[in-house]
């Protein structure tokens, strides 16, 4: 599958880069590493005039522990970096373990958070080239109006299919933007739509700088699990992180997010509640995980059946939630 012609603008400054997004509008992609962007453009997912490569940009790639505690991280900081951090490993774990995860050495030497953050939905119906799509038929997410998976709807739910934003939730991070009247900061959990075709909040003149790991989520336990076809290169069928807080014996904080299950990484409802001031068990463990079942909502999007990644989120949230509270 070849490359469609695009040309390619290699800005020096996040300034420069928000121009040409701000001009060329709709008609233009940000490429970060390209493990994702690059292989869509070859099945004619995208076909945009201009490609703006962003690694051009100092200052966005780094990891940097701040005074407080607390860290920043520049978008384009590759997962390899960021999987081997000794400052991440030591205080923020559960996301190089999650980093750790994606696809394969030689992704995560290119891939970057912020690629992985801003990482598009993922469909059977979808990911697949043009010749197979106009096979089978177009849907809502490109150049179609029906849902192959959820027939009779008006809805797309692809699913996010990234293994550090689940991490991310967990540890209360935070994510600046750049856009044409300066940087904003928002909550991670406030940058998705749960939309599986619009999937985040970001205006085509706006890029993702940096993400903030706050003080108050530093060492946590932490534990990813990821249900994959294949052990050594895939993207998450169902995923799950959780970070905890331990004092006396008890949960002082936690939380648990999933991925790959619906059209967003989501925070499990009451998961955080429930586990307040308690002791954890095997009962408890049970409890959150079936909470955690309830939050997913995986349909026939990607391989596997529903009901199977809906079971293994169920477990996986009670073991790591185990491993977490006595490791
Ligand atoms: C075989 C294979 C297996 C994979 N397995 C996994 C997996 O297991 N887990 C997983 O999470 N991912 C997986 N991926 C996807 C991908 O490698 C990673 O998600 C990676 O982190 C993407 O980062 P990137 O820098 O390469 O993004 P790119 O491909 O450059 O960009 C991805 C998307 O984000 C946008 N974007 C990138 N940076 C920014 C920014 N700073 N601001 C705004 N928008 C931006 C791009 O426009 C594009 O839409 C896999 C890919 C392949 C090819
Ligand atoms: S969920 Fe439906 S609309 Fe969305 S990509 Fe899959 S088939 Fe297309």
């Amino acid at each position: 599958m070849s490359l469609p012609q695009f040309k390619l603008l290699r800005p020096r400054s996040v300034e420069e880069g928000v121009g040409h997004l701000a001009q060329l509008g709709g008609n233009i992609r940000i490429l970060a590493g390209g493990t994702d962007l690059i292989p869509s453009m070859r099945q004619k997912l995208f076909e945009p005039e201009y490609v703006l490569d962003l690694r051009g940009i100092a200052g966005l790639c780094g990891i940097r522990p701040q005074p407080d505690g607390g860290v920043e991280i520049g978008a384009l900081t590759t997962l390899r970096a960021i999987e081997r951090s000794d400052f991440l490993r030591r205080h923020f774990s559960v996301l190089p373990e999650a980093a750790s995860t994606v696809a394969s050495p030689v992704l995560r030497n290119m891939g970057t958070i912020g690629g992985n953050i801003c990482l598009d939905t993922r469909c059977l119906w979808y990911n697949q080239s043009l010749t197979w799509r106009k096979g089978c038929g177009f849907c809502i997410k490109k150049d179609g109006d029906l849902c192959h998976v959820a027939p009779g709807g008006s809805k797309c739910w692809a699913a996010f299919s990234a293994d550090t934003p689940p991490a991310l939730l967990c540890l209360n991070a935070e994510i600046e933007i750049a856009g044409p009247t300066g940087l904003r900061r928002l909550p991670l959990r406030d940058f998705y739509t749960g939309l599986g075709d619009n999937y985040r909040k970001l205006q085509p003149n706006e890029l993702v700088t940096r993400v903030f790991l706050p003080a108050a989520t530093a060492d946590y336990r932490g534990v990813y699990r990821k249900l994959r076809v294949r052990g050594s290169i895939d993207y998450p069928l169902a995923g799950v992180a959780v970070a905890m807080k331990r004092s006396n014996g008890h949960i002082s904080d936690a939380r648990v997010a999933l991925t790959a299950v619906n059209p967003a990484p989501v925070l499990v409802n009451g998961a955080s509640e429930t586990m307040a001031g308690r002791e954890l068990d095997e009962a408890l463990a049970e409890t959150v995980g079936d909470l955690a079942a309830r939050t997913a909502k995986p349909l026939t999007t990607s391989a596997l059946t529903p009901e199977y990644r809906r079971e293994m989120i169920r477990v996986f949230t009670k073991r790591a939630l185990l491993q977490a509270f006595t490791n």
